[in-house]
């Protein structure tokens, strides 16, 4: 037995020397990677990619994602949801229940099995999760419970780019919960969220939770945490003291234009040639953008919707989506289409006359305007001193446009900030969508059926990594945070030859490994490329064994500081212990 466990430790003692851990670190920066994340993770041989959007996760990165992976268990575990494995190959008959199999479309990785059955690579789990809870719950008395599983993901993404940040195949967290009443879902999310609040701080990312597009099951159930990043394809508006923040999808400003009232005046039509732009048309009339409404066709579910706005602002089609509870994503109705609805191009559509709408729809910002510029419902023509009611219809009127920086928010009225930022997780009351379409259903205290109520919970766990690098690195090294560093301290011997030099890193690996990670650069090369190599391997402490160790004193440098300092080796435990609390 001792045997054993004295091999053992020999082995785990090996697995920290550099010179046989594959390190495949890289000289130049690739010209395949634009992101910074991606460059650095290809450079310090954390990541190889297979094929598009495939990736191999190399030792290093193996180590993080690991790491990270245990914080999330143990996070989950905090709040009793228990851990378990879904398969990855699915029937489409599961996704044809749903109804999402013709909604997903191209992104799903789709395959026949020999029978010629159809099946699938799970994008997500929400069909399997609510088939075998809904087929083995029959009582309000087995809820609320919830799982989770982290989990390789498939989806054939149109563009997969950036590294791990957009991926075909990648790890995700995902959590689902069942509840029999509201008010067990509400904390069950609360639960969730306040877990992956924990887990984000845990691993180093800077994130905003904030308020994210859930289709048309409404503003509250669904929330998204961004981590801030130059790279991000998302934007975030937040004020500055963090009482609001949402996806630029879904923000909301305050309109600080107030229109005063004024005699209503003749309706005129008259030509505006040559006025392709709002600009133009503002500077042809001598008008302010404000008093000209733009009008703009869209075809939604094989609606013709026409939309109003106010001419210093712009749609925002996700706004308008949920606003008209549609299936299909608004698109703008192209010029032949106008040519043969309208009878007039683009800068000629307006709400006067406008039978061919099935549905006129307005921006707040349009209520309250008098004597207003719209297009005349043919080209080169518009009518001034137009005026809802009067001359033109309503249907309703909502919340429409687009955000726009240093507006007051609808909260607190601080002006809004706007950046750019990576989505690292979202969390969302499903409701009863997928229970409902699939069945899956409870007996309540009052004997009666009710579909049960669900959430879901993720976090795209390598995209996290990716998002870490972006906030804890330069462009030629990474700072990770020390509970998801691949080591905590990186022990450097300068000359491999001196034997002092040696006898003292064993020493060290040895006294550290015990409490903490330990990486030892054992490599016969030259100290340029160890400091190199160290840089992109990014160990919170890093420890120089060089010429002064004869002395007893040695050169230490924190990942996030420039330079080194030297110190005695008698002080080294307490300061390691100190900056690795
Ligand atoms: P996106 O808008 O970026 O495509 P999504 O809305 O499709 O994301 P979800 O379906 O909510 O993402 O998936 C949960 C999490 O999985 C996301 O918050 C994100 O962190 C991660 N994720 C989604 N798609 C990818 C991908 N292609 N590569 C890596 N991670 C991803
Ligand atoms: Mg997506």
């Amino acid at each position: 037995m001792i045997y054993i466990v004295s091999l053992l430790n020999d082995y785990l003692e090996e697995n920290m020397r550099q010179s046989i851990l594959f390190i495949p670190t890289l000289k130049e920066v690739p010209s395949d990677a634009v992101a910074k994340s991606h460059q650095l993770m290809l450079r310090g041989g954390y990541i190889r990619q297979v094929t598009a959007g495939v990736y191999a996760y190399l030792p290093l990165a193996y180590l993080v994602l690991r790491k990270a992976e245990k914080i999330i268990e143990e996070e989950m575990e905090n709040i009793n949801v228990p851990e378990m494995i879904m398969p990855h190959f699915l029937p489409a008959t599961l996704w044809e229940e749903s109804g999402r199999l013709p909604k997903y479309g191209p992104e799903m990785f789709r395959l026949k099995d020999r029978h010629g059955r159809e099946s699938l690579l799970g994008p997500t789990h929400e069909e399997t999760f609510t088939e075998i809870i809904g087929k083995n719950i029959k009582s309000y008395k087995q809820m609320p419970i919830a799982l989770y599983q982290i989990q390789t993901k498939f989806r054939d993404e149109n563009r997969p780019r950036f590294g791990l940040l957009r991926g075909r195949e990648f790890v995700m967290l995902d959590g689902y919960s069942f509840a029999a009443t509201r008010e067990q879902l509400d904390k069950q999310f609360d639960d969730q969220k306040h877990a992956y609040k924990k887990i984000f701080k845990r691993c180093g990312v800077e994130v905003y939770p904030v308020i994210a597009n859930s289709g048309t099951m409404g503003g509250k159930n669904s929330t998204e945490f961004q981590a801030p990043a130059a790279i991000g394809e998302d934007v975030i508006a937040t004020n500055e003291t963090g009482t609001y923040s949402a996806n630029l999808e879904m923000a909301r400003s305050i309109d600080t234009f107030s229109p005063e009232k004024e005699e209503l005046k003749p309706l005129e039509k008259i030509a505006t040639p040559d006025c392709a732009t709002i600009e133009q048309l503002s500077e042809f009339l001598h008008v302010p953008n404000t008093r000209i409404v733009k009008s703009i066709l869209y075809i939604v579910d094989d609606k013709k919707v026409l939309v109003l706005i106010r001419g210093d602002k712009q749609v925002n089609e996700v706004k308008l989506q949920n606003a008209l509870d549609a299936d299909s994503e608004p698109r703008v109705a192209t010029n032949e289409e106008l040519l043969s609805i309208v009878k007039a191009t683009k800068g000629g559509v307006g709400p006067v006359k406008a039978a061919y709408a099935d549905y006129i729809i307005a921006d707040e910002t349009v209520k309250g305007l008098y004597n207003v510029v719209v297009g005349a419902n043919e080209s080169d023509y518009q009518y001034i001193n137009a005026n809802i009611d009067r001359d033109f219809k309503v249907n309703e009127f909502a919340d429409l446009r687009t955000a726009n920086a240093g507006e007051p928010d609808p909260v607190d009225h601080l002006p809004l900030k706007f950046t750019t930022s990576i989505e690292v997780g979202h969390i969302f009351k499903l409701g009863t969508y997928y229970t409902n379409s699939m069945n899956a259903k409870f007996l309540d205290q009052n004997g009666k059926t009710q579909p049960i109520i669900m959430g879901s919970y993720g976090i795209g766990v390598t995209r996290m990594l990716s998002a870490i690098v972006e906030q804890h690195s330069t462009d030629n090294g990474i700072f990770w945070p020390k509970e998801v560093a691949p080591f905590e301290i990186h022990i450097i011997q300068m000359n491999m030859k001196n034997d002092e030099q040696t006898v003292v890193s064993k020493k060290l690996e040895e006294i550290f490994s015990d409490k903490y990670d330990v990486l030892y650069d054992d490599r016969n090369e030259r100290p340029g490329v160890k400091f190199n190599d160290a840089d992109l391997i990014g160990a919170p402490i890093r420890i120089i064994v060089g010429r002064r160790v004869s002395e007893q004193i040695v050169e230490v440098k924190k990942s996030t500081v420039q330079e080194s300092v030297e110190m005695s080796l008698d002080s080294l435990t307490e300061y390691i212990s100190k900056e690795l609390r």
